[in-house]
């Protein structure tokens, strides 16, 4: 049984200030990540307070995008050393904002999976089709290509730290979630192409999530589904009351509790 995962993605949102407010309610609340995983991805400057303000608590944190590289004339970009040093678990990669705002290709993305994986962090790779290429019957070609190129180079223990986030561009931020039946038919595809490129032990035991437009109201449908393991949630994560009740929406009577 895999463990369930609830990621908030800060995007660019959130002072010190803010972060400091978010946590201080946040850590507070009885059973928080007892029994699943919480995660955040906060803006870079808010990192340095997640070790201080999270403590014993059982929840992670990672950065939204780090540079491949360990040091060296990138003006601007975050060494993947920097994050290691602010205690970051994970770090998220090839979020659909940095690809397409940013222009992060497959490639740009594949290497940033190398150094992640050097530096001991899990990648969670977000991959997503646009509106037009659902409507043209492209979805699946689009994501099993992004999902090739993040495996092509790792071994099979390294695929063992990744996850993946179904994350369709039309979706996020636009309140146009995806169907649970659409989203886990693609989270089901991902998955396979995890048993044919690595094995089936690597693929049955990998978190898969969806994001998407995710709430309080339509969480529960989604984890309902046999092949999606959380959410990455990015508005309703920016709130306490909102994020918490996404998780205890998901898990029902389970909340807080730990398995034996
Ligand atoms: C995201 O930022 O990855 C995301 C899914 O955003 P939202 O939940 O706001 O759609």
């Amino acid at each position: 049984m895999r463990e369930k995962i609830f990621a908030g993605n800060w995007k660019m949102n959130k002072t010190l200030a803010e972060t400091e407010a978010f946590l201080q309610e946040f850590v507070n609340y009885p059973g928080i990540g007892r029994g699943h995983q919480v995660l955040f991805f906060p803006p870079f400057t808010a990192l340095v307070l997640m070790k201080e303000l999270i403590g014993s608590v059982p929840i992670q944190w990672g950065s939204q995008n780090m540079h491949s590289k360990d040091s060296g004339a990138f003006t601007g970009e975050i060494s993947p050393l920097m994050l290691a040093e602010l205690g970051c678990s994970h770090v998220l990669i090839g979020h659909s904002e940095r690809r397409e705002i940013f222009g992060e290709s497959d490639a740009m993305v594949a290497e940033k999976i190398a150094a992640a994986h050097k530096h001991g962090f899990k990648p969670m790779v977000c991959v997503g089709e646009t509106l037009e290429e659902r409507k043209g019957g492209q979805a699946d070609v689009k994501v099993l290509r992004q999902v090739d190129s993040a495996l092509a180079d790792l071994t099979a223990e390294q695929a063992a730290r990744q996850s993946f986030a179904y994350e369709p561009i039309w979706a996020i931020g636009t309140g146009l979630n995806a169907s649970s039946g659409d989203a886990q038919t693609m989270c089901a595809l991902i998955r396979k192409r995890v048993t044919e490129k690595v094995s089936e032990d690597v693929s049955a035991a990998m978190p898969i999530l969806y994001g998407g437009s995710v709430k309080p109201g339509n969480i529960a449908e989604y984890l309902q589904q046999p092949d999606i393991d959380g959410a990455l949630v990015g508005g309703a994560s920016l709130k306490p009351d909102s994020f918490l009740e996404i998780i205890k929406n998901a898990l029902g009577d389970l909340f807080g509790q730990v398995a034996n």
